[in-house]
């Protein structure tokens, strides 16, 4: 496996890659089984396959989150090495955001900029779209996999590539769990023995909506839903149902194909997000 920290060195690396499709999986590091998903899709396909870990720092609109973020360096190679990923690219936050190198990219997000996260991270998406396009620059991939985990990133990093006419194939990758359901995240592991035992219901949640999906009208299924997280360290920020394609949020189901459930809630001083199509398909 390589290990890059300069663009330069990786673009010398990857021009003399010929024979293979290069795969690109970004992530931030304190690596676990679902970027592993990821590196799996992109050997699946054929790809040479690079990883980058970079925690960008122009994603995170609470500095606190930011200190508090994982770093793992270590463990994180030892994974990506042991599950065959090809090279891994770490830059230094002067690399990545090198004067005049990575302006935020202009992307008409519409509804999707200020609803659901785009309303309670404010300017999240907008590092996330700069340092997704600068790695595209610097990585340059045929595909790009990304997990259905983040749904709106992933929605979002859609409408970029297409807006900006950026040549590539983005792959969505579907969301790895815990046995109890859980959606594995690198926040996990601050989540106490409090909270753990009953973080399951998140899922449990999700699934009920899938259950009773159609049988009753979307206010009446999340005045319900609700009620399955009301214990005293959850707090519920949204939970919205949303079309699939453009993820509208929906007060009225019934004649859009393709319906998600996606919801935030903190767990304590945990924040986590989860979704599952309760309709249709992606
Ligand atoms: P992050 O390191 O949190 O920025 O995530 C890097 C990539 O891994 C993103 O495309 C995420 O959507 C994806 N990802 C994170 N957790 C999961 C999961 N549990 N299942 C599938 N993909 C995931």
């Amino acid at each position: 496996m390589f290990l890059f920290k300069t663009e330069l060195a990786l673009r010398q690396h990857l021009d003399n890659i010929s024979s293979k499709p290069i795969g690109f999986v970004p992530t931030m590091g304190a690596l676990h089984k679902g970027h592993e998903s990821l590196i799996q899709a992109s050997k699946d396909r054929g790809c040479y396959t690079v990883a980058s870990i970079f925690v960008n720092p122009t994603q995170f609109n609470d500095k606190s989150d930011l200190e508090k973020y994982p770093r793992t360096m270590d463990a994180d190679l030892d994974l990506l090495y042991h599950i065959g990923c090809d090279a891994v690219f770490c830059p230094e936050v002067s690399e990545v955001y090198k004067e005049g190198k990575a302006p935020v990219p202009s992307v008409d997000l519409g509804h999707l900029g200020n609803t659901l996260e785009g309303a309670f991270r404010k300017g999240h998406f907008e590092g996330v779209m700069q340092v997704v396009a600068r790695l595209l620059e610097m990585v340059s991939p045929q595909i790009l996999f990304m997990g259905q985990k983040d749904l709106q990133q992933l929605t979002i990093i859609q409408r970029m590539i297409q807006q900006l006419g950026i040549e590539v194939e983005l792959a969505p990758c579907p969301i790895v769990r815990e046995s109890s359901g859980l959606a594995i995240s690198s926040r996990n592991a601050r989540l106490d023995e409090v909270v753990l035992p009953h973080v399951h219901l998140l899922h449990d949640t999700l699934f009920y909506c899938k259950q009773q999906f159609g049988k009753m009208t979307i206010p009446a299924l999340k005045e319900q839903a609700v009620q399955k997280l009301d214990l005293p360290f959850f707090k519920l920020e949204y939970l919205e149902f949303l079309n699939a394609q453009d993820l509208t949020i929906l007060s009225n189901g019934a004649d859009v194909d393709n319906v998600v459930a996606a919801m935030a809630v903190w767990a304590k001083d945990v924040r986590l997000i989860d979704n599952m199509l309760v309709k249709g398909k992606f």
